[in-house]
């Protein structure tokens, strides 16, 4: 069922989602049901399903450097595949724009509709790791809005090459990405979010957003976002600070501010253990507020281990 649908059901009601990645390539799969199995009493209307850019590796052959480009969590579609299967869950596979070419992205939509995906999250991707900006992929799309259009346009039976008249069109609700702090490249949060209304205006029927900290930044990213029109359910993105290093990485990776309050409790932790603790009391008020103000859903970003996210989960629904 399409995330929209879902949230049509939920008739107000605020539900609760999360988001895995995929396991590094050659682990088990069955670790990553071992983190799903605790949070499905919590039914979830889906889960989403990350995609990783690929990178370069480098193989030592005897002295000489072999430079290689792999995918080291691949596996999406198959996941997603897997836990519908499993779980009887809707699963939302994160699509790229970097890394695939439009003939890739259109063989990737092809397989989600055979295999009864409903939902897509548009997105550009990152810069690969060894690059300071994202760099297009040759083939590929530059921006998340011309993936949108692409697959708005299959949703009509326009594939890339021709137009195929069918009675089996595929018909993905389409998600975006939003941020409450604006994206690290953008000049400022107003040009920001015109871009997103340029993805909502393409085709995107809602909005997830990035991390936040603190709930005043997303209240007024949504407000904005009504003010210039956007008018899509737009679903708070809530990840539990882990590890003391959350407070250098997050705010480097991706340009947000954490909460002195936060900053502070986390300095005071002994031990990970105790920041994890922390990490937990903080997402429980966060998702306490958001709830309260009637979010359709709380998303949040799990990052393998599930344990913390099923004790917020387990203190809210
Ligand atoms: P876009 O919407 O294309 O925007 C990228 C930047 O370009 C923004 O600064 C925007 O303002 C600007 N822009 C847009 N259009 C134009 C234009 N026409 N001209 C000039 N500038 C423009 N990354 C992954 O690699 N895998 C994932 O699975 C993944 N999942 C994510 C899930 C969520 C909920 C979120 C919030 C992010 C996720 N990301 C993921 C990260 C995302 O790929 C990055 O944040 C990426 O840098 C931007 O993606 P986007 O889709 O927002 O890009």
């Amino acid at each position: 069922m399409k995330v929209t649908d879902h949230i049509t059901k939920a008739n107000g009601k605020t539900m609760f989602s999360f988001e895995i990645i995929p396991p590094v390539k050659g682990r088990n799969i069955q670790e990553l049901y071992n983190n799903i199995d605790p949070l499905m009493e919590f039914n979830p209307p889906f889960i989403d399903v990350t995609t990783s850019r690929e990178e370069f590796v480098y193989i030592d052959r005897e002295g000489l450097l072999d430079k290689k480009l792999t995918r080291m969590r691949p596996g999406t579609v198959g996941i997603c595949a897997s836990i519908k299967h499993k779980y009887n869950v809707d699963t939302i596979p994160h699509v790229l724009c970097g890394g695939f070419t439009k003939e890739e992205t259109e063989y990737l939509l092809v397989d989600c509709h055979y295999l009864g995906i409903d939902n897509v999250m548009a997105l550009r991707g990152d810069a690969m790791k060894e690059e300071k900006f994202f760099k297009p992929t040759a083939g590929g799309h530059p921006f998340a809005l011309d993936l949108v259009k692409q697959i708005r346009d299959l949703n009509c039976g326009k594939y890339l090459h021709e137009v195929i008249e069918t009675d089996d069109c595929a018909d993905f609700c389409i998600g975006v990405a939003g941020y409450p702090e604006k994206h690290l490249e953008a000049p400022s949060l107003k040009s920001d979010l015109i871009r997103l209304k340029e993805k909502v205006d393409g085709g995107a029927d809602y909005v997830v957003t990035q991390m936040f900290f603190d709930n005043k930044k997303y209240f007024e990213f949504v407000d904005a976002a009504r003010e210039i029109g956007i008018t899509v359910p737009i679903i708070p993105g809530i990840k539990p600070i882990a590890v003391k290093r959350h407070l250098q990485i997050l705010p480097q990776v991706f340009k947000i501010d954490l909460p002195q309050d936060l900053i502070d409790a986390v300095d005071n932790c002994k031990d990970n253990k105790a920041v994890r603790q922390v990490g937990i009391e903080w997402a429980i008020q966060q998702s306490v507020e958001l709830k309260k103000a009637g979010v359709p859903l709380l998303h949040y970003y799990s990052m393998g281990k599930s344990d913390n996210v099923k004790a917020i989960a387990k203190a809210i629904f």
